[in-house]
């Protein structure tokens, strides 16, 4: 399938752009994979000034993939802290150590062997084999999806693996072959920059000619992605039990976006719960004597994630000198400086800043 009769002038087209308008971000003055691996990862469905100060704080924090690798996962966790996406820095970790164990702190070069590794998926691999590797595959992510949509009409579901699969088609049949990486990086940068999912800078484009999108007025309708992820609404109830020397925390083991944070004892509900139903449930949950009023109920945090809205209630239950025990072993109580180093999910943590800190 060749989309072009002339490959050669859509790539230097391409890179010509590239080279008069790219960003100026630190990774892209490295072939170091581990730096190019670290980027991507912090970089999956974040914004890059979110993400930048996330690869500054890892790289001068673990320099080389044997620093990362030798770290605790909960130091990996709380660096990670705020990102969101936490299984991605669980991976992460793995794949750090597997690479610094296993491999001798090389990277495989082939598009194949990197998908093998924990966190890396087709986009990551064709990313470290083009720009460490200068191997020819082509990256495939959101902005690429648009771009070739726009300027070739597809119509073609993102959103499916048979649309995706075409896609791929398309990119790798595109790709510089002599300078795969620099491809790719420009690709990705005039979706970011000029084909912008919404108002993309069409009458200054260089591709505004021949696009198709643009030709058929269509640019607000590609790509075409047809699932809507549903969202999941949550009502959590923490109790955040204090005593005279601090809070009770515990570890989350569940399989979760937050496995490996610490939060409260929480008590998880169909609908959101009057305060004083909330705190029934705590006692009786907790098989915990109540020791009057609570100290406070916090108002409803609303925390937005992409599939989840969690609403959530802290409800503050001052135990004073009295330390009362858990038959949930894992709850523990930690002192406000041990609570400041814990990983944390970001709703915690504006909980603390708000009440106890
Ligand atoms: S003309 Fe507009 S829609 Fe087409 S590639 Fe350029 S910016 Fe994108």
């Amino acid at each position: 399938m060749s989309f072009l009769n002339d490959n050669a002038s859509f790539q230097q087209k391409l890179l010509r752009w590239y080279q008069s308008s790219k960003r100026d971000l630190p990774w892209r003055n490295s072939n170091d994979p581990y730096k190019i691996w670290l980027s991507e990862i912090i970089l999956q469905q974040t914004r890059v000034a979110q993400g930048l100060p996330y690869y500054q704080e890892f790289t001068n924090k673990f320099p080389t993939i044997h620093d990362l690798a030798a770290a605790s996962e909960e130091e990996v966790l709380r660096t990670w802290q705020g990102l969101g996406y936490y299984s991605r820095a669980r991976n992460l970790h793995k794949c750090a150590r597997i690479v610094s164990n296993v491999l001798n702190g090389q990277f495989p070069e082939k598009y194949d062997a990197l998908l093998k590794l924990p966190g890396i998926g087709p986009y990551t691999a064709a990313a470290i084999a083009s720009f460490a590797f200068g191997q020819p595959s082509a990256v495939v992510d959101g902005n690429v999806f648009r771009v070739l949509a726009r300027i070739f009409g597809i119509n073609k579901d993102i959103a499916s693996a048979s649309g995706q699969k075409y896609f791929r088609k398309i990119a790798n049949d595109l790709i510089d072959p002599d300078n795969p990486g620099e491809y790719n990086q420009a690709i990705m940068e005039f979706g970011a920059l000029c084909c912008t999912p919404a108002n993309p800078h069409c009458p200054e484009c260089i591709f505004n000619d021949t696009c198709q999108a643009r030709i058929n007025k269509v640019q607000g309708k590609l790509p075409v992605k047809s699932k809507k992820t549903r969202v999941r609404k949550r009502f959590l109830n923490y109790a955040v039990f204090k005593t005279d020397k601090g809070l009770y925390m515990k570890p989350r083991t569940e399989k979760d976006i937050w496995q490996g944070l610490y939060d409260f004892p929480v008590v998880e509900t169909a609908a959101e719960m009057e305060e004083e139903e909330g705190l029934n449930d705590i006692y009786a949950l907790f098989n915990v004597q109540s020791p009057g009023i609570p100290e406070s109920v916090s108002p409803v945090y609303i925390h937005q994630l992409s599939h989840q809205k969690l609403s959530a209630r802290f409800y503050l239950i001052n135990f004073g000198m009295f330390e009362p025990v858990f038959k949930d072993a894992s709850i523990r109580l930690f002192s406000h400086e041990e609570i400041h180093d814990l990983p944390k999910p970001v709703l915690i943590s504006r909980y603390l800043n708000d009440y106890i800190f």
